[in-house]
């Protein structure tokens, strides 16, 4: 894909986003994040935990039921989108 021709000139503010952000690594599993928020749920509620959610399909594992989610409706296209609960 091109770069758009006036991409360069207006969009000063998010000029190498990639590049220059800012990342929030996790104390415990140096596992990053964009946001400094993010990392602080990740620490409380994911970092260390089991995960809780569970593709009725092939049994993937996950910690987030939304990642459970999206994984049914990439690979599992023509399945409902359901998601086991393991606890
Ligand atoms: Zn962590
Ligand atoms: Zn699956």
């Amino acid at each position: 894909m091109l770069p758009l021709p006036w991409s360069e000139e207006t969009c000063t503010s998010h000029r190498n986003p990639k590049k220059t952000r800012t990342r929030f690594p996790c104390p415990r599993c140096r596992k990053s994040y964009t946001t400094k928020s993010a990392v602080t749920a990740h620490f409380k509620y994911d970092c260390g935990k089991p995960p809780r959610f569970e593709c009725p399909y092939c049994g993937k594992l996950s910690k987030k039921k939304f990642n459970i989610q999206d994984h049914i409706r990439h690979k599992h296209p023509s399945k409902p989108v359901i998601c086991n609960t393991l606890f």
